[in-house]
């Protein structure tokens, strides 16, 4: 999906002034965002002073929507650069097309993996035919800078490692978990799992000390290291933990997401994730002209045109807080 945000806000984030470094139960509340004509989401990153976990950079949680007489997804063709997209489903379909030629129908549970490299465009929608319910989350990853320059490319991974415990079925998504690990290309240290876990269960997964880590909820109420985690928030967990126990209240989904503490400083905006105020005026200006993000073909409609830059310029963060 897009940033579709029409306010799009310059985020500077990245570097170590945010990690905390030891255990913490940080819980973060999603900011309500309409995207389009009506889709709204949950964003719980970037969130009021917590921008980054590991490398993923950006967190929308939709759904469930009941799209039975609605077009549903509709995202028109827009560009990226510095990220790659992870799409996430729990119910419905999403067809994806981009600027590399790909089209690919993505379902729940699978993983449709984007490395936009240097320059990327695509475009997201639901089918014609389509489910009834749509679920699902959206999520970035910052590509470090021995890779932002990468070729772009578009990967669709439909069968996943699975770690498995009594009441636990973890999907690893991005990166390793209990020895598992997801076919996806990663770029810095990571981790992504969806996890289901039955009403009752309780367990401990095994963790990376010098990871951050968070867990969302999508469905259901799961308490980590003893903290209620409702659908639509989620709870930071900060780093130096090799283990984290999740006790389900009831049947419930989450997501967990780790990696190695992101140094780099970046300049985020809208579907851009760069080094510097100039990077993001230069790529604004390029996919405005229609070069360098290439064209997608087949979708019915206009690309996306990019919203105004905010008149002052954008700054990296620095690492004090
Ligand atoms: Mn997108």
């Amino acid at each position: 999906m897009s940033n579709l945000d029409r306010q799009a806000t310059v985020t500077a984030c990245g570097g170590r002034g945010f990690v905390v470094a030891e255990p913490v139960r940080e819980l973060l509340s999603p900011r309500h965002v309409t995207l389009g004509e009506s889709t709204e989401v949950r964003r719980l990153l970037p969130n009021l002073g917590r921008r980054m976990v590991g490398g993923w950079a950006f967190v929308d949680h939709y759904g469930p929507d009941d799209i039975a007489d609605e077009p549903g997804m509709q995202v028109p063709p827009h560009p990226h650069m510095g990220l790659q997209t992870v799409s996430w489903l729990h119910q419905g379909e999403v067809l994806h097309r981009d600027s590399t030629g790909s089209l690919q129908t993505v379902r729940p549970r699978e993983l449709g993996l984007m490395t936009s490299g240097r320059a990327i465009s695509h475009s997201e929608e639901s089918p014609k035919s389509h489910a009834r319910f749509l679920h699902g989350a959206q999520l970035w990853v910052a590509l470090p800078e021995a890779h932002r320059h990468t070729d772009p490319r578009f990967e669709h991974h439909p069968e996943l490692p699975l770690v498995t415990a009594t009441g636990l079925t973890a999907t690893v998504i991005l990166g390793t978990l209990d020895g598992a690990t997801s076919p996806g290309t990663t770029y810095t240290p990571i981790v992504g799992a969806d996890l289901t876990l039955a009403g009752g269960t309780e367990t401990t997964l095994p963790l990376e000390r010098d990871f951050e880590y968070a867990v969302l909820s999508m469905s259901g109420e799961v308490h980590a290291d003893g903290v209620p985690v409702l659908p639509g928030s989620m709870l930071y967990l900060g780093c130096g933990r090799s283990e984290l126990p999740l006790r389900a209240a009831s049947d419930a989904s989450v997501l967990l997401l780790g990696g190695e503490p992101f140094e780099e400083e970046l300049v985020m905006w809208w579907n851009f994730v760069a080094r510097s105020h100039e990077e993001v005026e230069q790529a604004r200006r390029d996919w405005m002209e229609g070069t360098r993000f290439g064209e997608v073909h087949g979708y019915d409609g206009d690309p996306l045109p990019a919203p105004a830059l905010p008149p002052v310029a954008l700054k990296p963060r620095g690492r004090v807080r």
